[in-house]
């Protein structure tokens, strides 16, 4: 093997540590994953307050400490803890980048009375930038990759290029950033752009501007030696739909060669019907026979009848835009006539929630619904559904249609971002490993689920798609191979 690579992993979320969605999962899993390639991998992350220091046993460094980083005219101070993620092999060190004033505060990007997000996290996320940089210089580690992600890490490129960039410590130092969510961007008033200490004439289309706004995300496109993205439909659509590139398609299409898309992996530590302590009764490939135990118990957790011959379809997910409930509730009717059940746990919009429980009174003996976050029925509806529906408007990778071919409960998605990359369509003949349709339509929905349920009726050719779908690999370590070779080619 040639040279172990130093990656320097950024994230504002990191799995056990802080979550408010994938990004956490991701920033866990990778760095873990490429570390398992060989190489030499440690992570950033701002240290929140209700990261608590006993749990998580995080230690002062005490070199690391009291270092001043500049935030427009002032000076805050970082102080640096450290603690570690591990799997069965390895450890990878996290570094948590302390100020009270910034990250002192209960929520990560919002309080959580009120929901509304915190006033200064332009400030915030400046601090962690450069206070990441100002880090690595005292730690005297060198990495060859500093890998961000998402706006909250995206001034880290464009400071490595310029305030940073006739320093001999950061002169071979090349940036990667991946894009988890183009929708969230990072967009501030202009006056903002005075905090980060960037030269002046950045603040332009070309680099830091964007409709009059200081943005973070597209700091980062600018100044990154790399971007990628978490699948490869994901990284066409944003450079080519202004809807998916929320108003950067455009620009990011100026970098179209050096966008790639990855596909995310999945933990099949933590999701493995063989071994998956929240379900009913345990099962593979080789026992498939005993999912319909799962099914059994997941009609009875939703109080609906078990019926053998009737396909129970069941949906996991954040009940906002994106994700396309607004088509489940307009076909609702017409699926109802196919005579499926469907099971749904959601969290998010009341306003949503309520619709669905309208349709609850009027299908009682078919729609279960739990509002909330539940992982264990999470778990116990990915074994016990026979179809699992993701009718996403966009996506950029998606976790639960992997999920579900793991645990042979076939997907049926919009053929969107990863959805699409990462299920293949029934084609007859025992072959594919779900059903996608294309337009974002109630009547193409529909029809998507038609096909399922008359596929569901011929029980061998079930089989061969419940077994397609559980023979995919979905692990990490693919993921970690590409960044790896992307890494080595950026050093070249
Ligand atoms: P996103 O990150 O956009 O929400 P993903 O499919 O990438 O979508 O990941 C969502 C993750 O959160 C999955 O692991 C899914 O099972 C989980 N999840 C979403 N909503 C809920 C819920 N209400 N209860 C339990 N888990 C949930």
């Amino acid at each position: 093997m040639s040279r172990p690579l130093n990656i320097l992993f950024v994230s504002s979320e990191v799995e056990p540590f802080a979550k408010t969605g994938g990004l956490a999962d991701v920033s866990s899993a990778l760095p873990k994953a490429i570390k398992e390639c060989g190489h030499e991998v440690r992570i950033m992350m701002p240290r929140y307050r209700f990261i608590s220091e006993r749990k998580f046993k995080l230690h002062d460094i005490i070199r690391l400490k009291d270092i001043p980083v500049p935030v427009g005219n002032q000076s805050e101070l970082a102080n640096v803890k450290s603690s570690f993620i591990s799997n069965l092999k390895d450890k990878v060190q996290v570094y948590f980048i302390d100020n009270a004033k910034y990250f002192g505060r209960d929520g990560i990007y919002q309080s959580p009375v009120g929901k509304k997000d915190y006033q200064d996290n332009d400030e915030r996320f400046i601090f962690f930038c450069r206070g990441v940089l100002e880090t690595l210089k005292r730690l005297g580690w060198q990495p060859d990759i500093i890998h961000c992600n998402d706006w909250q890490t995206a001034l880290i490129p464009a400071y490595v290029k310029t305030l940073y960039a006739s320093d001999p410590f950061f002169k071979s130092i090349k940036t990667v950033f991946t894009i988890h969510n183009m929708a969230y961007q990072g967009s501030f008033p202009p006056e903002s752009f005075k905090k980060s200490n960037l030269p002046k004439e950045l603040f332009t289309p070309e680099h830091a501007e964007a409709y009059g706004k200081f943005n973070f995300l597209k700091t980062a496109l600018a100044f990154a030696d790399a971007i990628t993205t978490v699948s490869r439909k994901y990284a066409e659509e944003i450079c080519t739909s202004p809807d998916l590139g929320a108003g950067l398609d455009g620009f990011l299409a100026t970098r179209r060669k050096d966008l790639h898309g990855i596909l995310n992996g999945i933990d099949y530590q933590q999701w493995n019907p063989l071994t998956d302590e929240h379900i009913y009764r345990k099962y593979d490939t080789k026992s498939i026979e005993a999912k319909v135990d799962n099914k059994k118990a997941l009609t009875q957790r939703f109080g609906l009848e078990y019926h053998e011959h009737v396909p129970l379809i069941g949906a996991i997910s954040r009940l906002v835009d994106q994700k396309g409930f607004d088509l489940v509730l307009e076909a609702m009717d017409d699926l109802m006539k196919l005579n499926v059940q469907f099971v749904l746990l959601g969290s998010g919009d009341a306003k949503v929630e309520k619709k669905f429980e309208a349709f609850q009174k009027k299908y009682a003996d078919r729609l279960g619904l739990f509002f909330g976050f539940d992982e264990p029925l999470a778990h116990l509806i990915e074994a016990g559904s026979d179809m699992f529906l993701m009718p996403s408007r966009y996506e950029p990778c998606g976790l639960n249609q992997m999920y579900s071919m793991r645990y042979g409960t076939v997907p049926i998605v919009r053929a969107t971002g990863g959805l699409d990359d990462t299920v293949e369509d029934y084609a007859g003949n025992g072959k594919g490993t779900g059903f996608k349709f294309e337009k974002y339509d109630a009547k193409e929905l529909v029809k998507a689920v038609q096909r399922a349920v008359k596929v569901y009726q011929q029980p061998d050719e079930w089989k061969k798609l419940m077994k397609n779908g559980m023979a995919c690999d979905f692990s990490w370590v693919h993921s970690a191979r590409q960044y790896g070779s992307l890494y080595k080619e950026l050093l070249k």
